[in-house]
């Protein structure tokens, strides 16, 4: 539990991973044979000398935003880095990475007071927010920050009920709890395992997507989360997927543009599910991609699935999942290997 809330709270944007990178670098070092930083930053940690490679991944990058312009006054105008939902924005409170050391900032915006009657209807897009550091005039912020200073949303972890739990970056520090789990328990002859902790992700699935290729495995499974539809005003027939009722195995991801498991791997998995009385859910999805998305077109075409959490509020400041559906994703990853 320790170790998951450490990853959770860590700062890691995408293309800032460092600290998330320091962790998984130590956590496979105790647990693999080997493990490397390439060129792009993933983390790969390898363990086996079996013939067959499979490739497991996760990505360490979470949506953030990144220190645009500092204005006269002190107050800091942003991008956004990864799918942020412009409303979740308001009001949130930041911690902007400096070089200096971690500065804590407000998003703030023209109090409703002050908005006229229609600018009140409309939500305030980003470039309309700003970001308060507390700094009197732009050279006290300069002081401060930078242009181009990685900014994260306030970490944040804890507990709802019994097996209901929070956090920030859930997306998918989940996935890199599981692989340092997997690569701890998995014990096979005949294969070498391969734990990617990829990079960029939120922004292209970059980082999947040369490490894929550096290693060239014969199978790939990729560890994401995926949008539950447990809380209201979500449609059934939107999404059916509910926390507590296992990891979701996908069929397709974003309508058949994202991955489209192989065949093989979604049968093995769905069969060791079975086998093994692990619960599960079938994820058929409009939107949204993995790192799958980009492995199973690497080189010549690599049988990929994806198994996936089931998350409440993804891509906001705090994630709410199943402790049950992440430990059941490990144990079908755990069984699914070797039958690959
Ligand atoms: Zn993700």
């Amino acid at each position: 539990m320790e170790l998951l809330e450490r990853l959770c709270k860590t700062s890691g944007i995408s293309g800032f991973e460092n600290e998330v990178q320091e962790i998984m670098k130590k956590e496979f070092a105790k647990v693999c044979d080997e493990v490397e930083i390439d060129n792009f930053g993933n983390v790969i940690a390898k363990k086996g000398k079996g013939k067959k490679k499979v490739m497991i991944a996760a990505h360490m990058d979470e949506i953030g935003l990144l220190v645009k312009f500092i204005e006269k006054n002190g107050f800091l105008r942003f991008v956004k880095i990864g799918g942020i939902d412009d409303r979740v924005l308001l009001q949130q409170r930041v911690i902007v990475k400096s070089k200096k050391g971690d500065v804590l900032g407000i998003i703030g915006a023209k109090p409703p007071h002050l908005q006229k009657e229609e600018e009140r209807k409309k939500v305030i897009k980003h470039t309309e927010l700003f970001i308060d550091i507390g700094a009197k005039d732009d050279k006290e912020a300069k002081n401060m920050v930078e242009v181009g200073d990685p900014i994260i949303l306030e970490p944040n972890f804890g507990k709802l009920s019994k097996d209901i739990y929070f956090g920030k970056a859930i997306d998918d520090r989940l996935g890199c709890y599981a692989l340092i789990e997997i690569m701890k328990q998995i014990d096979i002859k005949e294969s070498t395992i391969y734990a990617v902790a990829t990079t960029q992700e939120e922004v292209g699935l970059k980082g999947a997507g040369v490490s894929a290729f550096k290693i060239n495995p014969d199978h790939a499974i990729a560890i994401d989360v995926t949008i539950a539809g447990d809380t209201p005003n979500i449609k059934e027939k939107e999404s059916n997927l509910k926390l507590g009722k296992g990891p979701a195995i996908t069929i397709v991801e974003a309508s058949g543009r994202g991955v489209i498991t192989h065949p093989k791997i979604r049968e093995i998995l769905i069969k060791i599910a079975k086998e093994k009385n692990i619960p599960y859910q079938i994820d058929v999805i409009e939107g949204g991609m993995t790192d799958g998305a980009i492995i199973y077109k690497t080189r010549s075409g690599i049988p990929t699935g994806v198994v996936s959490i089931p998350t409440r509020y993804i891509h906001g400041p705090t994630g709410v999942f199943s402790m049950d559906d992440l430990n059941n994703t490990i144990k079908l990853v755990v069984n699914a290997i070797p039958k690959f």
